[in-house]
């Protein structure tokens, strides 16, 4: 009997530990709330926005010899191109291109040499007798940077908040490239702060124990899923309910009583087809 695949990635991984209620909506049901464009998420466009124009510029460092103020505004003009997708206000475009210019400016000439630039990877996690699961996912950059090699990953922020390097992001990272160094690119769009407050960088080392513990977890978290898929009950995390960004997008549904719960779906949420998660 031919295995079925699963495809993983460190967001799923994180949405079904979350609560697995979530995970059957978001990427089962596929369904989501019709509201209007939140803040957060024009803040995630402009942060999209600046990594298209940080993969440009690493990209041509990488493979011409373009000055560093070429291969700026070559990326500025990328960039520009690039928003037209993403509704962009102007406001933000011209946010998301001063962002990246007071990078540039605040790293000027560092030594730094891209090795992969934007390049996805896909790893066998684990097998059973019954499914192959997949890890994947795309690193920003991998780069030689004081003399050592590092995954560089960039977040951009619109405000100070302290990122923990114990993510399933960087340990995907680390587990799937053997480079075992990470470093949290912080990136800060707002207007008033000073540079040395918006462009932090955190260095992160894992050990071979660490990447063990992190993988026996994910393995544990990746089977309580396909149990869940195979039996068709899923767990409610309600814990996970409630966050300071507000109720959970489906805690109308799960606030109803079981028997009312299609109809609350059917009214107020937006369908996508259903997903399979298990290929052939
Ligand atoms: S409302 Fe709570 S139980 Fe329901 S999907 Fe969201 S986090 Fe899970």
């Amino acid at each position: 009997m031919s295995k079925k695949i699963l495809r993983t990635t460190p967001s799923l991984v994180n949405n079904w530990d979350s609560c697995p209620t979530r995970g059957f909506y978001t990427d089962i049901k596929q369904i989501g709330q019709s509201e209007t464009k939140a803040s957060s998420q024009d803040s995630r466009e402009i942060g999209i926005l600046v990594h298209k124009m940080l993969e440009m510029y690493y990209q041509l460092l990488q493979w011409t010899d373009d000055k560093r103020d070429v291969r700026r505004i070559s990326s500025v003009e990328f960039g520009r191109k690039k928003s037209v997708e993403l509704s962009l206000s102007s406001t933000d475009v011209e946010t998301a291109i001063r962002t990246f210019n007071d990078y540039v400016a605040f790293y000027g000439d560092e030594d730094i040499q891209p090795l992969e630039v934007e390049q996805p990877f896909s790893k066998v996690l684990f097998e059973t007798d019954s499914h192959i699961i997949l890890m994947e996912g795309k690193k920003d950059l991998k780069a030689v940077l004081q003399g050592n090699t590092w995954i560089i990953d960039h977040k951009t922020t619109g405000s100070k908040r302290f990122l923990s390097p114990i993510s399933n992001q960087f340990f995907a990272y680390a587990w799937a490239s053997e480079v075992r160094t990470v470093v949290i690119n912080s990136i800060g769009t707002q207007k008033t702060v000073e540079p040395k407050d918006r462009f932090r960088r955190l260095f992160v080392s894992f050990t071979e124990e660490q990447i063990q513990e992190w993988y026996g977890n994910t393995v544990k978290s990746i089977l309580d899923w396909i149990g869940y898929i195979e039996t068709g009950h899923y767990l409610m995390r309600l814990t996970s309910c409630q966050s300071k960004f507000g109720l959970c997008q489906f805690h109308p549904i799960c606030s109803s009583p079981p028997e009312d719960r299609e109809r609350v779906i059917a009214m107020d949420y937006v369908h996508r087809p259903p997903h399979d998660p298990f290929e052939d």
